[in-house]
């Protein structure tokens, strides 16, 4: 089916794959010094904002990646105080990582100013935690930052960028790796959204190649549903400075307090469970 021009739709030639959404309208277009940005209204996924052709992320289901991509991580250290997230603009993934009382500091370190401005229009919501006296954003390049942050000042790092091209592209190799390690804590964590299990599992496999070169002790990957992305199957891959079992900080009252659409102590633990084909592929 051909579609017209009522349909937004995201066509990927390398993996022979394509997501669409119905349009109401196309709202905004812009071209940023780094990246084209765009904003849909669509039929029934509320607003839509795009990165490059890319779906980054919707009113509608944006909650499934943003919970996914802080709570397992932030669950998983036992005193998770100082956290960045390199990339993040549209807010979301802070908002949820304010809604933990540990926290003492979140960082957002973001490329694109214009990203979370258009945030701020068009997914309020998502930025209802930018004041929140614990938060401070930082706008420019994460790999620039990484190098320049003291060492050995950070619990967790939650690398929520865009795909491996572009300003992204070295935010998932080895020499970004060995920054984000001299810049945890021992028992210091990493998280980095790592693509689709079924569609981009040489790029996971090489990310945690990668991870453990450059001298992380254990890497792990976390997956979960995220409808408008490519294959609607997500992941996430973690990183730990130093070898040993994951915490467990899973107080259901916590969570619950949270608010949380999607995650819980079942989906926490469901998302560490592995198929055994990818199970197999990160093995090492
Ligand atoms: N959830 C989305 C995904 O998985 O594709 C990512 C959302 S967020 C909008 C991705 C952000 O990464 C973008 O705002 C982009 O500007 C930012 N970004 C890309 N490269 C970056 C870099 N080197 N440093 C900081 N931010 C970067």
């Amino acid at each position: 089916m051909s579609l017209d021009n009522t349909w937004f739709s995201e066509p990927v030639d390398a993996t022979g794959t394509a997501f669409s959404l119905k349009l109401g309208e196309r709202v905004h277009s812009e071209q940023t010094p780094f990246q084209k940005i765009e904003i849909f209204k669509t039929e029934t996924f509320g607003w839509l904002m795009t990165i490059d052709g890319c779906t980054m992320v919707s009113t509608r289901d944006n909650f499934l990646y943003h919970e996914m991509m802080s709570h397992p991580a932030l669950n998983s250290h036992p005193a998770p105080e100082h956290v960045v997230i390199v990339g993040g603009g549209d807010c979301g993934t802070l908002r949820e990582v304010l809604k933990h009382p540990e926290v003492k500091t979140a960082t957002q370190v973001e490329i694109d100013e214009r990203v979370t401005r258009l945030s701020e229009q068009y997914f309020p919501e998502l930025c209802v935690a930018n004041n929140d006296p614990r938060a401070t954003l930082f706008f420019g390049d994460g790999l620039a930052w990484m190098k320049d942050v003291a060492p050995a000042s950070l619990d967790v790092i939650i690398i929520d960028s865009t795909d491996p091209v572009g300003p992204a592209e070295g935010l998932f190799g080895a020499k970004f790796y060995v920054d984000c390690l001299r810049a945890l804590k021992p028992g210091g964590l990493l998280v980095q959204q790592s693509e689709s299990p079924i569609l981009h599992l040489p790029l996971i496999t090489e990310m945690h190649k990668f991870m453990r070169q450059a001298g992380f002790a254990q890497t792990r990957l976390i997956h979960f549903p995220q409808t408008i992305y490519p294959s609607g199957w997500w992941s996430g891959s973690i990183a730990q400075k130093t070898a040993g079992p994951l915490a467990a900080r899973l107080d259901e009252k916590a969570i619950e307090a949270m608010d949380c659409q999607f995650y819980n102590v079942d989906t926490h633990a469901a998302a560490f469970a592995l198929p055994t084909f990818v199970k197999k592929a990160i093995a090492g």
